[in-house]
């Protein structure tokens, strides 16, 4: 079912003033008021509260292109289950395990396998709800076109069996398909920027040491690949292995022209992963980093700005972070107050492998630290913000500012390798609470599963949101009702070069400079639900359900 196509023409049509078909041109047109409420602390502590609003065209390209995704890491085991799962639902593979047979599936997918309620049946009442991917034109995964790097010059079918994911019955049948991808690309190895035990893996390398020759070597794979294939479009996507974080020095890695001339010098601090990230956007392809590492210097995302390129990131959110996201707001919106929150994991796989060393791992634990800030920022009767804890502070005589944080549950994550575990990692969270008047609450979640069963899905929709999001433009228009001639010399222009819609899929989600983070992962899934809808004009509606409220 998660496989099934969207029908001919689209699935729906939306019949609003405002919202215009082009048919000839292949696009959609639509007017969408985005209303907000601005607050301005006055006098006294009051708020004063105003409503404002500004009203955007969208428009959305509605012919789907061919899309290539290429992989850096294609061979590791993300790598290697996306191939597999694509091709296998491509060819309609299924497969006997010991519970029965199994039919390949998208299951994960928030595209594929999730709904959005869309409206109600002026009939029945009742809500009407439909595939994500029946929205608006996306691109289905079975027609990716699959390709990219590796160190390791291991071919994608045993790179497969290597990873020991998925069932033999299954890898018995998809062998052949994946001999015929053959030995991943090349790829650039700085031994520093991941752990000294993954050196046995790199056998597949772009020889020399000049950065500059490695970005063009890169540049030249993308459009090779891209003219191969016959692509429209190719999506960049690193799930290698984290790397350490690049060192943030100034003249180097801060501003785009210093990031290119440190290229040209083949600094030490600029990374494969910045690499990749510089080539991408120098090709005009979105590029994706799933791994913690801080891929996107500064100078990365002024170069993609410059650009107007695309970027995402940081990390695939796909097991405990994704619920501790849900947890920690589920406690805090309940006025509970979480106290400490302890994350122990261990994994036997390559990425377990690499995480333990130090300085891999404290990229994941940075990665990893942040999900509950902004939850616990946003209630301060709960916890004290910096400014309150000062002045009480002050208040018993102590001189200067006591802390620049404000109350903040302790944050504990701990990652282990254990190889016997494989890519089943289990996952284990306490959140110890204060609840009501003095008492305590603890809640002990223990997660099993497949690792990379949970980031292939993830993927998939990365690409293919990341893609969409190069086919919507946009532009302000002075008034809700302005006439066609009125905004007729308005040019649209691209979505922002950081692609924070993708948050739901990411862990340390990426924001525009300045602006805030959304960790929670409602949040972030309400965005894209109105964001798809106002591409074509709808209003989000809410969870008033007025209609069952009134007489
Ligand atoms: P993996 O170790 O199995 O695969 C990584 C692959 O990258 C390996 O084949 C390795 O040879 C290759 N590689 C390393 N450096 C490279 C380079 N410079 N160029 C090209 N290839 C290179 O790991 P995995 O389990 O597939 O995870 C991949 C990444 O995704 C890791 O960074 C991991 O932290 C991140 N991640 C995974 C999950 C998950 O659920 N699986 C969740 C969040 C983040």
């Amino acid at each position: 079912a998660t496989a099934r196509r969207t029908p001919e023409g689209g699935l729906l049509k939306v019949d609003a003033e405002g919202t215009v078909y082009d048919d000839a041109k292949g696009e959609i047109r639509a007017r969408f008021t985005d209303k907000g409420v601005a607050c301005t602390k006055v006098e006294g502590g009051r708020l004063s509260v105003k409503k404002v609003s500004k009203t955007f065209e969208f428009k959305t390209d509605t012919k789907v292109p061919k899309v290539g995704l290429m992989m850096v890491g294609i061979g590791g085991n993300n790598g290697t289950t996306v191939c597999a799962t694509v091709l296998a639902n491509r060819h309609n593979i299924s497969w006997s395990t010991k519970t029965g047979p199994v039919q390949p599936n998208y299951i994960g997918s928030l595209i594929r396998a999730s709904t959005l309620r869309l409206g109600f049946d002026p009939e029945t009442g009742k809500d009407v709800n439909i595939p994500f991917s029946d929205v608006l034109p996306m691109v289905h995964p079975n027609d990716l076109v699959l390709g990219g790097w590796d160190i390791s010059a291991m071919p994608l079918d045993k790179a497969m069996s290597r990873a020991q994911v998925l069932d033999y019955d299954l890898q018995r049948q998809l062998f052949p398909l994946m001999q015929k991808m053959g030995k991943p690309l090349p790829s650039v190895y700085y031994p520093d920027f991941i752990a000294a035990n993954q050196e046995d893996r790199a056998d597949n390398l772009i020889e020399g040491t000049d950065k500059l020759q490695h970005l063009e070597h890169i540049r030249k794979d993308i459009r090779d690949f891209k003219a191969e294939h016959g692509l429209d479009k190719v999506v960049v996507l690193w799930t290698a292995n984290t790397e350490r974080y690049s060192e943030l020095i100034d003249g180097v890695n801060d501003t785009a022209d210093n990031l290119m001339n440190a290229v040209k010098n083949s600094h030490e601090e600029v990374s494969p992963s910045t690499l990749f990230a510089i080539a991408s956007i120098l090709e005009g392809c979105p590029y994706i980093n799933g791994s913690p590492s801080n891929a996107f210097v500064p100078g990365c995302i002024e170069l993609a700005e410059r650009h107007k390129a695309f970027i995402g990131g940081d990390d695939f959110k796909s097991g405990q972070t994704k619920l501790k996201s849900v947890v920690a707001e589920f406690l805090v919106n309940a006025g509970i107050k979480p106290l400490s929150i302890a994350s122990y994991n261990h994994l036997g796989n390559n990425d377990g492998k690499n995480l333990s060393s130090q300085r891999q791992f404290r990229s994941k634990e940075i990665s990893k630290s942040s999900v509950v800030d902004d939850m616990v920022a946003a209630n301060p009767l709960l916890f004290k913000p910096a400014e309150e804890l000062n002045a009480e502070a002050a208040a018993k005589g102590v001189d200067g500012e006591v802390t620049k944080k404000g109350e903040h549950p302790d944050h504990l994550v701990v990652i282990k390798y254990a190889p016997a575990v494989g890519d089943d990692k289990r996952a284990l969270d306490e959140y110890y609470s204060e609840l009501l008047m003095g008492g305590r609450n603890t809640l002990s979640v223990f997660n099993i599963c497949e690792d990379s069963l949970l980031a292939t899905p993830l993927i998939l929709d990365l690409t293919i949101l990341a893609e969409l999001m190069t086919r919507v433009t946009y532009r302000q228009l002075p008034s809700e009702t302005a006439s066609e001639e009125e905004v007729a010399d308005i040019e649209f222009q691209p979505l922002y070069s950081v692609l924070s819609l993708l948050s739901y899929m990411l862990k340390a989600p990426l924001v525009k400079p300045g602006t805030d983070v959304v960790n929670s992962l409602n949040r972030q899934r309400n965005a894209l639900e109105t964001f798809m809808k106002a591409c074509l004009g709808l209003e989000h509606n809410g969870d008033l359900l007025l209609d069952t409220r009134v007489w």
